[in-house]
C-alpha cells in the first residue's frame, strides 16, 4: 500500500477499507507516514467526509494506537459521560457521585488541560488533600467499593489522536465532523467505557454554535459508538450562556455540593438529572427513564448523593468536612460586583467572554505553565430572562488582586440588557439515540 494512492482515493470521494485506514493510522503513529501526507489526507476527509463504517474504523484504529484501560475487573456496566465543552460546566462534579449513589460504577479518567477554568481534577483539588495519583489496582478497588473514583490521565492513550489533533490544529482541519467525532470517541473507548452519554453543547459558548451542526456531530458520535458495540446516546444542551451560576474551581465545587442536595441552579440541576437518567438507564440500573430520574431525585433528597461525594473525597485523601463547610476551600480576598446600568431583562450572557473574565482572574490556564488560583472566578447573579434593576448585581467577581479592570470589562461586555421581556433559553434541544 502507498499513502499517496490512499490520499487520492479519499480525495476522489471513495470509501477506504478497514485495512487501508489501519495502514494510515499505524504508519502515522510510527512516524513512517510524514506530516505532509497526513495533512493532505485530513484535508481530503474535510472535503469528502467518511462513511459510518470508515468513521468507526478510524476510531478503532486510533483506540488501538496506544494503551487501553481494562475496567473488566469492575462489576457492572461502566458508563462514561463526555461533554463537548462549555463555560462553567459543573456537570461532571455532580454526576459522578450522583449516579454512583444509585449504583452505577463511575471509573473516571480526567485531565487538567487549558481553558476558562481548570479541569475536573483541578476543581476537586480545591478540597484539601484530594489527589488522583492512585495506581490502577487501587482505582479499580475504589470503584468496586464506593462506585466512584477519579484517576489522572494515563500517559499513552490514543497517541494517534494526540498527533493528528495537533496537525489538524495547524492545517485548518479541526472543524470536520468525522475527525472530531472519531477523536472524541477514541478517547472514551480507550478509557474503558462500555456505554457513553454525550452532552453535545450548542450555542455561542459551544464548539458548535449552530443547532444543526451540533446535531450532526451528535449523530456522528452516536453512530460510531453503536457501530463499535458501545451503547451511545447524546443530549443536545444549551451553551448560549454559562451553565449554573459558578465559573471557577472552588466556586464550582460549592455549586456541585448544592446541586447534589437538590439546591443547585435550575439549569445545572435539570441537565444533571437528564444526563444522569440516561447514564442510569444505559447502566441497566433502572426500568425506564422515569424510574432512573426518580432514583436520582430520591438520593438527592435522602442525602445519599452527598454522602457518596464525601466517601469518594475521603477515599482519595480529601478532607470531606469541606462538604458541610465549603468555606474551608480556598477563598478569594476580594469581591467586586458588576452592576446593571439600566432596568430591563437580561437578554444575552456571552459564555466565552464570561469564561475569559474568569481566566483573567486566574481560574483557568492560558498556557500549560499557568498556575491556577482555585479561589477565584465569577458568580452570575442573573441569567437570561431575569428581570434586573439599575444598580443591582449582574455578577460577582472573586479575585485575589484589586486590579480587576480587565476582567470587569470583559464581564460587562458579556451582558446585554433589553427593555423588553426575554424568554429563558431552551435547556435541552434534542436527544439522539441513533
Ligand atoms: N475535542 C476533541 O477531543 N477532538 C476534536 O477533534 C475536537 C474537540
Ligand atoms: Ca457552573
Amino acid at each position: 500500500m502507498r499513502m499517496v494512492d490512499l490520499i487520492q482515493k479519499k480525495r476522489d470521494g471513495k470509501a477506504l477499507t478497514k485495512e487501508e485506514i489501519r495502514f494510515i493510522i499505524e504508519g502515522y503513529t510510527d512516524g513512517e507516514i510524514p506530516e505532509y501526507q497526513m495533512s493532505a489526507f485530513a484535508m481530503a476527509i474535510f472535503f469528502q467526509d467518511m462513511t459510518q463504517e470508515e468513521r468507526a474504523e478510524l476510531t478503532m484504529a486510533m483506540v488501538d494506537s496506544g494503551d487501553k484501560i481494562d475496567l473488566s475487573a469492575i462489576e457492572g456496566i461502566k458508563v462514561d459521560k463526555h461533554s463537548t465543552g462549555g463555560v462553567g460546566d459543573t456537570t461532571t462534579l455532580v454526576l459522578a457521585p450522583l449516579v454512583a449513589a444509585v449504583g452505577v460504577p463511575v471509573a473516571k479518567m480526567s485531565g487538567r488541560g487549558l481553558g476558562h477554568t481548570g479541569g475536573t481534577i483541578d476543581k476537586l483539588e480545591a478540597v484539601e488533600g484530594f489527589h488522583v495519583e492512585i495506581d490502577n489496582n487501587e482505582f479499580i478497588d475504589l470503584v468496586n467499593k464506593n462506585k466512584v473514583a477519579v484517576i489522572g490521565q494515563s500517559g499513552n492513550l490514543t497517541p494517534a489522536d494526540k498527533k493528528l489533533y495537533g496537525l489538524r490544529d495547524v492545517t485548518g482541519t479541526v472543524n470536520s465532523i468525522p475527525l472530531i467525532a472519531s477523536s472524541i470517541m477514541s478517547k472514551k473507548i480507550a478509557a474503558g467505557a462500555d456505554a457513553i452519554v454525550l452532552d453535545v453543547k450548542t450555542g455561542a459558548g459551544a464548539f458548535m454554535k449552530e443547532l444543526e451542526d451540533s446535531k450532526a456531530l451528535a449523530k456522528a458520535m452516536v453512530g460510531i459508538g453503536n457501530n463499535v458495540g458501545r451503547k451511545t446516546m447524546a443530549v443536545i444542551s444549551d451553551m448560549s450562556q454559562p451553565l449554573g451560576f459558578a465559573i471557577g474551581n472552588a466556586l464550582e465545587v460549592k455549586e456541585a455540593i448544592d446541586t447534589l442536595q437538590g439546591q443547585g441552579p435550575d439549569d445545572l440541576q435539570e441537565l444533571c438529572l437528564t444526563l444522569g437518567s440516561h447514564m442510569v438507564l444505559l447502566a441497566e440500573k433502572a426500568a425506564s427513564l422515569e424510574d432512573a430520574r426518580k432514583q436520582l431525585e430520591d438520593v438527592m433528597k435522602s442525602g445519599k448523593a452527598l454522602e457518596t461525594f464525601k466517601t469518594f473525597l475521603a477515599a482519595q485523601g480529601g478532607n470531606a468536612a469541606v462538604v458541610d463547610n465549603p468555606e474551608m476551600m480556598p477563598q478569594a480576598k476580594y469581591t467586586f460586583e458588576l452592576e446593571a446600568k439600566e432596568d430591563g431583562y437580561v437578554s444575552e450572557i456571552i459564555a466565552d467572554e464570561v469564561g475569559t473574565a474568569a481566566m483573567i482572574l486566574g481560574a483557568g490556564r492560558a498556557t500549560k505553565e499557568s498556575v491556577i488560583d482555585l479561589a477565584v472566578g465569577v458568580m452570575l447573579r442573573k441569567k437570561i430572562g431575569d428581570e434586573v434593576k439599575k444598580g443591582e448585581s449582574l455578577a460577582t467577581l472573586y479575585s485575589n488582586t484589586e486590579d480587576v479592570a480587565d476582567a470587569i470589562e470583559k464581564l460587562g461586555n458579556s451582558f446585554k440588557v433589553s427593555s423588553e421581556k426575554v424568554e429563558a433559553p431552551t435547556l435541552v434541544y434534542d436527544v439522539i439515540t441513533e
